[in-house]
């Protein structure tokens, strides 16, 4: 797992296993996105997918032209999908008809495109382009992403709660409460690594079904939003902070050492904290509660905690 960010202004991260590699959220512009892994030596090209968690701008502002770039698919529930196309065509209202018989263009576009589709090296060129100064959105190949800033090179859908694999990665998405269309989270699993990694953000507070989710985890990052007395003095206005509170809003600071103390089964050799909030939250008060929650379990004393970071990605952590 290597997070190439974490928290209110962007996310993003790597999963990889010996033969699969994922993007999770590309929640920064796309040259930022690729910035950063040249930063945390990950090579673009070798990404198979881009898996989003929902809707929100934190987790797809540099989707549709990093997709595009890499010529990559991109795994959404249908309903987050629909929501994230609504979002980047603001004056187009459809109808579900409509919507699907736009899916269904979609892919007989897409179709189309893959029998004309060029080689590796095309695609390298690119990538080098998208280092470059230059705007990555100038030199997209596809005239159809002028036209529609929704095009992407292929949408799969999955469904929260069914398992699916890409390569030789099973993945479980899991439904989180969060005020999106269709948000979730998502358990990783390396059948031959016996490997398991998870990432649970943007969640308002810890059903069971998120509690099960996330048992038997080797490497997980873990929200950890607010401090809850930072966020009722903070600057925000009043709504936001209901927002933030609510049940679909975000884990604090102290939600999460609950479930550290209470629930949690102790099986991570890393919990990374993420998604913190740069206005109502310090990384060494959430580090703090966290270790503590931990502490209190003292068999739990393996359990290596880490702060996911917003402006830098971390190092990569390899089991
Ligand atoms: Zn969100
Ligand atoms: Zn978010």
């Amino acid at each position: 797992m290597t997070v190439l960010a974490s928290g209110s202004k962007g996310n993003s991260t790597v999963i990889a296993s010996a033969g699969t590699r994922v993007l999770v959220d590309a929640g920064l512009s796309c040259r930022e996105l690729l910035k950063r892994m040249a930063m945390a030596n990950e090579d673009p090209s070798a990404l198979d997918a881009i898996l989003i968690t929902h809707e929100h701008t934190d987790h797809v502002a540099g989707l549709a032209v990093l997709a595009r770039r890499l010529r990559i698919p991109v795994y959404f529930s249908e309903p987050t999908h629909r929501a994230w196309v609504r979002q980047m065509t603001p004056r187009t209202t459809m109808t579900y008809a409509q919507w699907m018989e736009h899916v269904q263009k979609e892919k007989e576009a897409r179709a189309a495109f893959d029998a004309l589709e060029t080689g590796e090296a095309e695609l390298m060129t690119d990538l080098e382009a998208a280092s470059g100064e230059d705007d990555p959105e100038e030199d997209v190949p596809e005239a159809a992403s002028r036209r529609d800033p929704a095009s992407l090179p292929a949408v799969e859908y999955f469904q929260p709660g069914t398992n699916f694999s890409i390569g030789d990665l099973m993945i479980t998405p899991f439904t989180t409460p969060h005020d999106a269309a269709d948000p979730c989270g998502f358990v990783f699993e390396s059948a031959s690594e016996a490997i398991r990694m998870a990432i649970a953000t943007d969640l308002g507070y810890m059903p069971p079904n998120v509690k099960r989710a996330l048992e038997r985890i080797d490497v997980l990052l873990l929200e950890s939003n607010h401090d809850l007395e930072m966020l009722k003095d903070g600057p925000y206005p009043w709504a936001v902070k209901q927002r933030v509170l609510s049940r679909v809003g975000h884990l604090s600071n102290h939600a999460t050492a609950e479930f550290l103390s209470r629930d949690y089964d102790g099986s991570a050799t890393y919990i990374v904290l993420g998604h913190l909030s740069e206005t109502n939250n310090v990384p060494e008060l959430a580090l703090l509660s966290a270790e503590e929650a931990i502490r209190e379990r003292g068999r739990l004393l393996g359990n290596r905690v880490l702060l996911a970071r917003q402006n830098a990605p971390i190092t990569p952590i390899c089991l």
